[in-house]
């Protein structure tokens, strides 16, 4: 349930109609807006008298939330969530551009890489340690010592770092990543969720294979009701009968998950897509979309990828991209 004040309510009038709220045992989040003030109900609200709510001076209106998710529900935060990682800011109109490779092959690797992309304007570093692969003979990441190379290439460059943790066993190696992924087999891994809900660390959230949006916030919900609200949605193809295409790119989800949702929306065309040649296309289609940014695999030597080769691109490809997307970002802005 959301109960929009009044314009003019002062702290000490809302401080009393919180605390009354609390004292029915419901959970109350306090979104202040520009122009509107919304209190978020959580928790049995069968019991609260609607009729005696709205009758209250300071209340303009009270609504039932219909939707499963409420936190991560734009009718409990009208306004877009901002997410900050150090110096960069992702949502509510800040576009971030994340890349690296799929994983952290070597030192030399992932600081060639990571100088490279962040030359071409790109903020985040990306790169995976810990890699669901599907086959358990396939390379699974270097683990905590591609962590060790992230931190080394973020001191390097200056980079946020993103990474994808997989176990929660291994949450003490992530406390100086920036961003911890969540990947797509993991998005409703439900006590790893939880866990996360617990830091303050900003999650990229990925959208699973066969996932619904609603799914999704679901997972979101999970994170954001253990207290953490720093919390990033990305879309990367979700399995179709298609099979040109690794994933079929939902570039509907960016306007969709915006309407749902207050959080802000990367899209991954690396994984949804599976081909260097469609990147560039999808990338510049997500941007147009309104993505609030895009998450692409860059390697310095795509042949010899130990993960995802062919869906990587040069950092010269990428340097393109980057170019492109400004483009567009100056078109739609
Ligand atoms: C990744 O980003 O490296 C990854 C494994 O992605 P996904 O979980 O989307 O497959
Ligand atoms: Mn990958």
């Amino acid at each position: 349930m959301i109960a929009v004040l009044k314009q003019g309510t002062t702290p000490s009038q809302m401080e009393q109609l919180v605390a009354w709220l609390k004292a029915m045992n419901l959970d109350v989040h306090i979104s202040e807006g520009q122009h509107v003030t919304v209190l978020g109900l959580i928790g049995d609200t069968s019991r609260v008298d609607m009729d005696l709510l709205k009758s209250l001076d300071m209340v303009e209106s009270v609504k039932r939330v219909s939707e499963p998710f409420k936190q991560a529900n734009r009718k409990f935060h009208p306004n877009d969530t901002i997410i900050h990682v150090g110096d960069v800011r992702i949502g509510g109109g800040y576009f971030a551009m994340i890349a690296g490779p799929c994983s952290v092959e070597s030192e030399d690797q992932i600081i060639e890489v990571a100088q490279a992309v962040k030359a071409s304007g790109a903020q985040i570093l990306r790169g995976g340690a810990f890699k669901p692969r599907t086959s358990p003979y396939a390379f699974q990441g270097m683990k905590g010592a591609g962590i060790d190379l992230l931190l080394k290439a973020k001191k390097a460059t200056g980079l946020p770092i993103v990474t994808e943790i997989m176990n929660i066993s291994t949450l003490d190696l992530f406390a100086d990543v920036d961003i911890i992924q969540v990947g797509a087999r993991n998005m409703q891994n439900f006590d790893l969720l939880k866990e996360l809900g617990r830091t303050k660390t900003p999650i990229l959230l990925k959208r699973g294979l066969a996932n619904t949006l609603q799914e999704l916030l679901m997972s979101a919900e999970y994170i954001m009701s253990e207290g953490n609200e720093n919390v990033i949605l990305c879309e990367r193809g979700i399995r179709t009968f298609e099979t040109y295409t690794r994933n079929t790119l939902d570039i509907s989800a960016v306007t969709a998950l915006h309407n749902l949702s207050h959080l802000p929306v990367v899209v991954d065309p690396s994984h949804a897509t599976g081909k260097s040649s469609m990147v560039m296309p999808m990338a510049l289609a997500a941007t147009a979309a309104g993505a609030d940014g895009i998450m692409i695999e860059v390697h310095n030597n795509p042949s010899c990828a130990l993960c995802d080769g062919p869906q990587s691109l040069t950092p010269h490809q990428y340097d393109e991209v980057c170019h492109r997307i400004r483009k567009i970002r100056e078109a739609i802005v």
